[in-house]
C-alpha cells in the first residue's frame, strides 16, 4: 500500500492583477482564475490546508479554503509574504496568477478627464513575486506557470532556473483548449533537472490534481 502523504500547507495565487491609473481605469489581462481555483480545490480535497490569494475574479471560494482577495501585484506580493510567514512549517506555493508586469507610474485619486490625458502612459515594473520571496525553507515547494505564445518549454526552463522553482507548468495559450478562460488546458511540466513532460489535453481539474500530486512528491523527497 502507498504511504500516506503528510498534509501540506498550500498557498495558491489565482487570477489577474489590476493596476489602476485612476479609480475607473486599469491595466490587466483576461485570466479568470479557473486554474488556481482548481489547484486550491484539488489540494483541499486531497487533505491539505489551503490559502488562496485571488486577484479580481468571479468565482466562488472552494469549501474549507481560506481566501484572501487582492487587487494589484504589490498587494499580491504582500499577501503571499504574510501567508508564508503566518503558518507553521514549509509551504507549497503554486503561483498560477497572471501577475501584471507593469503598472502606471502614478494612480490619480480622481477620474482623469480626457483633456488631462496624453497619448503616452508612463509605466514602471512591478516586483516579480517569486523572485522577491527570498530563501526557501527546507521541504518547501515552489511551482510557477509560464503562459507563452509559441513553443513554451525553452522559456519555461529559463524561468525554472531564474525563479528557483521545483516545477514550471508551461502552456502555449494560442493552442485550442489551452490558456485563459477555457475549462481545459494542455500543459507541459518542466523540471529543474531538464526533464520535460508534455501532458495530453485535460480538464483544469485534472491538471490541478497532477500538480498537487507532484508537489506532494517534491515535498516528500525534501524531508
Ligand atoms: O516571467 P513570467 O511572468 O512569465 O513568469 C510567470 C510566473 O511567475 C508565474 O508563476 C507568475 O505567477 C509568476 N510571476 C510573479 N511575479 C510577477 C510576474 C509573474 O511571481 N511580477
Amino acid at each position: 500500500m502507498a504511504n500516506k502523504v503528510a498534509s501540506l500547507r498550500f498557498i495558491v495565487t489565482a487570477g489577474p492583477t489590476r493596476e489602476y491609473l485612476d479609480p475607473v481605469r486599469f491595466l490587466s489581462n483576461p485570466s479568470t482564475g479557473r486554474m488556481g481555483f482548481a489547484v486550491a480545490r484539488a489540494a483541499r480535497s486531497l487533505g491539505h490546508r489551503v490559502t488562496l490569494v485571488a486577484g479580481p475574479v468571479a468565482l466562488r471560494t472552494p469549501r474549507r479554503v481560506e481566501r484572501i482577495d487582492v487587487v494589484s501585484a504589490r498587494d499580491m506580493l504582500a499577501a503571499v509574504r504574510k501567508a508564508l510567514a503566518a503558518g507553521d512549517g514549509p509551504a507549497a506555493l503554486v503561483m498560477t496568477a497572471a501577475v501584471a508586469d507593469w503598472r502606471p507610474a502614478r494612480c490619480a485619486s480622481g477620474k482623469l478627464k480626457k483633456s488631462q490625458m496624453s497619448n503616452t502612459l508612463r509605466l514602471v515594473r512591478n516586483p516579480d513575486i517569486l523572485k522577491s520571496l527570498g530563501p526557501r525553507e527546507k521541504g518547501s515547494v515552489r511551482v510557477g506557470f509560464a503562459a507563452e505564445t509559441g513553443e513554451p518549454t525553452v522559456e519555461a526552463a529559463r524561468k525554472c532556473r531564474e525563479k528557483g522553482l521545483d516545477l514550471v507548468v508551461a502552456n502555449d495559450v494560442t493552442q485550442p483548449g489551452a490558456g485563459f478562460a477555457v475549462k481545459t488546458n494542455r500543459v507541459t511540466f518542466v523540471f529543474p533537472d531538464g526533464r520535460i513532460e508534455p501532458q495530453p489535453l485535460m480538464s483544469k481539474d485534472s491538471v490541478a490534481r497532477r500538480i498537487v500530486r507532484l508537489a506532494e512528491g517534491i515535498a516528500g523527497r525534501a524531508r
